[in-house]
């Protein structure tokens, strides 16, 4: 069963559309596991919805058509007035739904994993591996924001280590735990410097990751775990 899930905040800025594109698809694959949250989120968004609305001007309404791929849809809007417009959006649920695309899927040691549909539009890297530990980065040029799908093999750990940073793990497959406890597939789970951990998954996991900036081990020597750290970040 989850038990973790994203803070009100978060949700509430994810619904806002004020998060950065890797943490926005953290929540929302959390979210296409977690009814709990997808309630919170359809909620929230009826919520703001009624409020931009009750403040919409024509021009609000322009800019959001306008933001449309389809021709056919723009074609549509040109031809109602404002008022027609906003009734035509409140009514509609399925008017900018997107078309049903195929879930994507990636392999990493041998193992295939189908990704949640949150991830259909991004680009999946290549994979590399050290010991158990394999990663395949996803491309979205955040910068310093690094995120990656990253697998433990059976009996695989991530050394003991902090972050200077944030880091945000997505159980997709399999579980891990670490001394706060077992984590199970759809938890969410976020860390910062305040926290330190040494995750270890017996029987295999995959997870999606969101770091923005190094990991600091915290013991051994710091030097032979580089290399681990640079799979990771
Ligand atoms: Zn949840």
């Amino acid at each position: 069963m989850i038990t973790h899930h994203p803070k009100f905040e978060l949700i509430h800025s994810f619904v806002k559309g004020d998060l950065p594109a890797s943490i926005s698809a953290g929540i929302a694959m959390h979210a296409e596991l977690c009814p709990q949250c997808q309630h919170q989120i359809a909620q929230l968004t009826d919520q703001m919805a009624e409020a931009s609305f009750e403040e919409s001007s024509t021009s609000d309404v322009t800019a959001l058509c306008s933001d449309s791929q389809d021709a056919t849809t723009e074609g549509y809007f040109a031809s109602l007035n404002a008022d027609d417009m906003i009734a035509s959006i409140t009514q509609s649920d399925d008017l900018f739904e997107a078309k049903p695309q195929p879930q994507q899927t990636v392999t990493l040691s041998d193992q295939s994993y189908v990704l949640p549909k949150a991830l259909n539009s991004m680009e999946v890297g290549k994979s590399a591996s050290i010991g158990r530990l394999s990663r395949a980065r996803i491309h979205l040029d955040e910068n310093e924001i690094r995120t990656s799908l990253l697998q433990m093999q059976p009996g695989g750990s991530v050394p003991e280590h902090t972050h200077k940073g944030f880091e945000l793990t997505l159980l997709l497959d399999g579980s891990f735990s670490d001394e706060k406890g077992k984590y199970v597939k759809g938890d969410f789970i976020v860390l910062d410097r305040s926290h330190q951990h040494h995750p270890v998954s017996e029987e295999g996991c995959l997870c999606y990751t969101v770091v923005n900036d190094a990991l600091h081990f915290t013991q051994g020597i710091n030097k032979l775990l580089n290399p681990i750290g640079s799979l990771i970040y």
